[in-house]
């Protein structure tokens, strides 16, 4: 595993931390701007903590020095070790972080409700609802509370950092923001845009007083074609992004080609999105039943866009069909 420093650049650094979760160990990035900036913290973990302090130590920082945390995505591995970094920093990010950052009880227990019920109407048995309850409380267990000092939306540039600009590229989370330095083009993007996997365009709940659940995958492309104007994108995991466009225009491609094998897959009769999925995924469905689902919804709202599939309500059951 590297967990090691890394001069990316004049101004950023690259700190990679273990992280115990399937997607491996996260990169966070130190901005030696106006303020000692860090993007992403790592997820709350003794092995993260011992390994950001060690590679700070490398450039004669401690946690103390840090004057702003901005975090790109709710996810515990970008957001886990803020409260190490408190109260000297300043905490920036999307106010979608906001109610996960603050563990707000409502937010909270709306966003599971939402869930039963969406899951159940997508025929997703009890059984599989109660395990992906578990491990997002699992999840959670890997981040600690902390307030947000300063809501970012796009194109807000960022205090503390002059040069760098916020870009909303919801998809992967509803919260993710990338940032963009406009001058010479580079983008740290925590997990928007990963070099080694294609991320993931997970499924959320509607936020506060939304009344429909984001279509994510289709967001996901739109921010995605935001993105290729860049020259270098630093992704939260794996290897830099020398060609952005290249790989954006690949990523794009396959979940266009993977729509068109899911539509092979589902017969003429109508369906739910758990058994597509389980048929989709028979290996992994059990194991990984949120992100197979997500996979799954996400481009079946792609055919649906593109009008090659509908979708209609039967009682308490949501069924799909080719078109
Ligand atoms: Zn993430």
């Amino acid at each position: 595993m590297t967990t090691s420093l890394k001069k990316r650049s004049k101004e950023i650094y690259q700190i990679t931390l273990p992280t115990p979760f399937l997607v491996g160990p996260i990169n966070t990035y130190l901005i030696f701007g106006d303020a000692l900036t860090l993007v992403d913290t790592g997820p709350l973990t003794d092995e993260a903590l011992y390994q950001m302090k060690r590679q700070l130590a490398e450039l004669n920082l401690s946690l103390n020095d840090i004057e702003l945390v901005v975090l790109t995505h709710h996810h515990p591995d970008h957001i886990g070790l803020v409260q190490k970094f408190l109260p000297n920093a300043k905490v920036v990010g999307h106010p979608k972080l906001k109610p996960w950052l603050e563990k707000d009880e409502k937010f909270l227990t709306n966003t599971r409700a939402y869930f039963r019920r969406f899951y159940k109407e997508n025929g997703v048995p009890e059984q599989w609802i109660e395990e992906m309850d578990r491990i997002n409380r699992y999840y959670m267990a890997y981040t600690e509370r902390a307030s947000l000092d300063t809501e970012l939306i796009e194109n807000d540039s960022i205090e503390g950092i002059p040069g760098w600009t916020v870009l909303e590229t919801p998809g992967h989370a509803q919260s993710h923001i990338s940032l963009l330095h406009e001058k010479n083009s580079t983008m740290i993007a925590g997990d928007h845009l990963i070099a080694h996997i294609s991320s993931n365009a997970i499924v959320e709940a509607p936020y506060w007083n939304e009344q429909k659940r984001p279509k994510t995958l289709l967001q996901y492309r739109d921010a995605l074609e935001k993105c290729k104007g860049a020259r270098m994108i630093y992704s939260g995991h794996g290897d830099a992004i020398d060609k952005p466009k290249e790989l954006i225009e690949k990523r794009l491609r396959a979940m266009e080609e993977k729509a068109q094998v899911f539509k092979r897959k589902m017969g003429n009769d109508p369906f739910q999105v758990f058994q597509l999925s389980k048929q989709l995924y028979p290996k992994i469905y059990e194991k990984q039943t949120a992100l197979t689902f997500s996979e799954t919804l996400g481009h079946i709202d792609m055919l649906e866009e593109q009008g090659e599939v509908s979708s209609y309500k039967e009682g308490n059951a949501v069924y799909y069909q080719k078109t």
